[in-house]
C-alpha cells in the first residue's frame, strides 16, 4: 500500500548548516515542511514556506522549549506503518503521516563540559530531537531518518531520481543505522557527563593521565552502579590500572587453583613475579631479601613473587589475593614499588603502605566477588574491537593431556605448571614463562620469536638460581648500601660482568664482607645443579630449539599449546631429553 496523501517532512535542527538549501530542495521536490520554533523561524527568514509544529499538533511549546515535538500527532505520524491498521488509526484521529525526518540534536557534548553549572548542562539533553530520530530510524521502511547535514546532498540526489520523490530503501536503511548510533553516542556522552556529577569515586573514577602525562582526560568507568575496584591512597594512572586488573585476575587464578594465598609484581602489563604461598628455603629467604622478616602465608607469597627477577621489579606494581596484613606490608615498604592492590589491608598495614612514597604510594581495594562480563571492547586508533573474554580455565584437568612417553608429573610439578601457565594467561605475548617451588623464576613477555622468549626467561631463572649461591649467603654489604643498589651489585656478581657494570675500583667498597669470586667452572657447576624447572607457553613451539635449550637449564615439565606444522618434532625432542609434555587445550595470547 502507497504512503497516502502529501509528502511530508518534519524538520527539528540545532545545527542548521545547508538546512535553507535543503529545505528548499524538498520543498521543490513536492514537500511540506513542518518545523519546531527556531527552525521554522529560521526557514522563514530564507523565504521557504513552512508549517509550524503547533499547527500539526494544536499544542504550543511548553515548558520552555522542553516539550516541542513530543505528541501523539507528530510521533503517530512518524511511527505509522504502511499497512490497513494503522492508515485507520491515522484517518481516525486525523494525523498525516511523515515521510522524511530532518533532526539534529542539541550540542550537549559541546557544551556540557566539566565545570559548567549542572542546571545548565540538563537543559542541554535534547529529549524530543532524540525520539525524532529512534523513532523515524525504528520506521525506516517508510521514513528517512536524517541527522547529518553532509546527508543533505545524497538524499537529494536519490530523490530527485526517484518516480515517487522518496529515497531507496537501501539508504533509509543506512541513515536509520546513522541516526541510532547518533542518539547512542549521545545518551553515551550524557550518561558521562552525569557519572563524573553524581557518581564521581563510584562508578567513575579519573586517573593520574593516560599512558603518558600528556595523555589528558584519562578515567576508569563502568555501566554498574559501582567500580570493583577503589582507591585508598594515590591516584593511579592508566598504566596502574591496567596493571592493577590485570596482575589482580591473575592472583586470584593462583588463589583458586592452589588454595595458597598468592602475590605477583608486575611491569607495563606483565609479570616480572607471581608466586603462590610455598614455604621459603633457608636460602631463599637470603637470596629474597627477607631475613629477619615476619613471613605469614601472605608474605611468603609476596617475597617469591618479588625475588623472580628483582631487577624488573623495581618500580613494580603488586598484586595480593589475601588481606595485606602487616608483616606483607612491611616487606612492601622495603622495597620501591608504585602501587598494590588488594581485597582488604589491615588498619595498621595499611596506615604504614599511607606513608610509602612520600604518601604518593597508590592502594586499591578490589571486591573479589566482582564478575565481568563475557564480552569485551577495546578502541584502538577510533575503532572498536570486540571479543569474547579469554575463560580459558587453567586447573589440574588442563594439564592432563601427555604428548611424551614420560608422563609422571609431580604434584609439586603440577603446581608449577599451574603457575607458569596462568602467569602466560596474564603476560604480554610471546611468553614463555618457568617456574620452580611454586613461583616465577623467568618469564620472558613481548618478544615476536618464541625462542627469545625461551632465552630471556631461561636466562632470568639462571639468575634466580645463582642470586642462591653458597658464595653469597656468607657476604655482607656496608649498611649505607640500598636495597636496590643490592640487587644491581647481585646481578653483576652473578653475571660475572664486573668491571664492565661496575668499576672493579668501587667493588670494595659496596662490602662489610666482600663475597669470594665466583669463576666460570663455579657458575656452571652451580647452575648443573639446577633441575626439576617446569615451563609453560602462551602457543606451540615452532621448532625443537625451544626444547632443547630448555632441557639445558634443568626444565623437566613442559605445558604449552600445540598446532604447529612440527608437533611430531617437539614430542620426539621432548622424549629425547626425557621431559614430560602436557597440551594445553587452549592457546593463551594475551595483548
Ligand atoms: P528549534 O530551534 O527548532 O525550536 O528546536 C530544535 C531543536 O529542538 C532540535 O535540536 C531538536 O532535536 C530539539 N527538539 C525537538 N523536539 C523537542 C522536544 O520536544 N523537546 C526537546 N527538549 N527538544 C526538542
Amino acid at each position: 500500500m502507497a504512503s497516502p496523501q502529501k509528502l511530508l517532512a518534519l524538520v527539528s535542527t540545532s545545527n542548521r548548516e545547508n538546512l535553507p538549501w535543503f529545505a528548499t530542495q524538498l520543498y521543490e521536490f513536492g514537500y511540506e515542511i513542518v518545523a519546531s520554533g527556531g527552525t521554522a523561524a529560521c526557514l522563514r527568514s530564507n523565504y521557504i514556506p513552512v508549517v509550524d509544529v503547533s499547527q500539526i499538533t494544536r499544542h504550543r511549546e511548553m515548558l520552555a522549549g522542553r516539550v516541542k515535538t513530543l505528541h501523539p500527532a507528530i510521533h503517530s505520524g512518524i511511527l505509522a506503518r504502511n499497512c490497513p491498521e494503522d492508515l485507520q488509526e491515522m484517518v481516525e484521529f486525523g494525523y498525516q503521516f511523515f515521510d522524511v525526518v530532518v533532526c539534529n540534536l542539541y550540542p550537549f557534548e559541546e557544551i556540557a563540559k566539566r565545570g559548567i553549572k549542572i542546571d545548565d548542562a540538563i537543559e542541554q539533553i535534547d529529549i524530543g530531537g532524540v525520539t525524532l530520530l529512534r523513532a523515524a530510524a525504528k520506521n525506516y521502511q517508510r521514513v528517512t531518518a536524517v541527522c547529518d547535514p553532509n546527508d543533505y546532498q545524497r538524499i537529494c540526489s536519490e530523490i530527485e531520481a526517484s518516480q515517487e520523490n522518496r529515497t531507496t530503501l537501501g539508504l533509509r536503511k543506512e541513515l536509520a543505522l546513522k541516526a541510532l548510533n547518533t542518539t547512542a553516542a549521545y545518551d553515551f556522552a550524557i550518561s558521562n557527563y552525569l557519572r563524573y556529577e553524581f557518581k564521581a569515586g563510584t562508578s567513575q573514577m579519573d586517573l593520574r593521565y593516560g599512558m603518558n602525562s600528556h595523555q589528558k582526560e584519562a578515567q576508569i568507568f563502568t555501566f554498574s552502579d559501582v567500580l570493583p575496584v577503589a582507591t585508598l591512597n594515590g591516584k593511579p594512572s592508566f598504566i596502574n590500572m591496567l596493571d592493577a586488573l590485570n596482575s589482580w585476575q591473575l592472583v586470584q587464578e593462583l588463589r583458586n587453583i592452589s588454595s595458597l594465598p598468592a602475590a605477583a609484581s608486575f611491569k607495563h602489563v606483565s609479570p616480572a613475579g607471581a608466586a603462590v604461598a610455598v614455604p621459603l628455603s633457608s636460602a631463599e629467604v637470603l637470596s629474597s631479601m627477607v631475613k629477619g622478616f615476619e613471613l605469614t602465608a601472605q608474605a611468603t607469597a609476596y617475597a617469591r613473587a618479588r625475588s623472580a627477577d628483582r631487577l624488573s621489579s623495581f618500580g613494580d606494581w603488586i598484586a595480593l589475593s589475601d588481606i595485606c596484613d602487616i608483616a606483607t606490608a612491611k616487606l612492601i615498604c622495603a622495597d620501591i614499588s608504585d602501587g598494590v592492590i588488594a581485597p582488604e589491608y589491615h588498619p595498621d598495614a595499611l596506615a604504614m603502605l599511607k606513608k610509602k612514597k612520600s604518601g604518593k604510594f597508590i592502594i586499591l581495594t578490589m571486591n573479589s566477588s566482582y564478575r565481568p562480563s563475557i564480552k569485551e571492547y577495546r578502541t584502538v586508533f577510533g575503532l572498536h574491537l570486540q571479543q569474547e573474554r579469554n575463560n580459558s580455565v587453567i586447573n589440574r584437568e588442563a594439564l592432563s593431556d601427555i604428548l611424551t612417553r614420560a608422563k609422571d608429573l609431580p604434584s609439586s610439578a603440577i603446581l608449577d605448571l599451574l603457575v607458569a601457565t596462568i602467569a602466560v594467561k596474564y603476560a604480554q605475548s610471546n611468553s614463555v614463562c618457568y617456574a620452580c617451588n611454586g613461583q616465577i623464576i623467568g618469564l620472558g613477555a613481548g618478544q615476536q620469536s618464541r625462542i627469545h622468549c625461551v632465552r630471556l626467561a631461561g636466562e632470568k631463572a639462571k639468575l634466580w638460581w645463582l642470586r642462591q649461591h653458597p658464595y653469597l649467603a656468607t657476604a655482607q654489604f656496608k649498611n649505607y648500601v640500598q636495597r636496590s643498589e643490592m640487587n644491581n651489585i647481585i646481578d653483576v656478581y652473578v653475571r660475572g660482568t664486573l668491571d664492565i657494570d661496575i668499576p672493579k675500583t668501587d667493588w670494595e667498597s659496596y662490602w662489610e664482607k666482600e663475597p669470594q669470586e665466583l669463576s666460570m667452572d663455579e657458575r656452571q657447576k652451580w647452575l648443573s645443579k639446577l633441575g626439576q624447572l617446569s615451563m609453560s607457553s602462551d602457543a606451540f613451539f615452532p621448532f625443537r630449539d625451544s626444547i632443547n635449550f630448555a632441557s639445558t637449564i634443568g626444565v623437566q615439565y613442559i605445558a604449552t599449546p600445540m598446532g604447529s606444522t612440527r608437533d611430531d618434532d617437539i614430542i620426539s625432542a621432548c622424549n629425547d631429553k626425557n621431559i614430560v609434555l602436557t597440551r594445553l587445550p587452549e592457546r593463551l595470547f594475551h595483548h
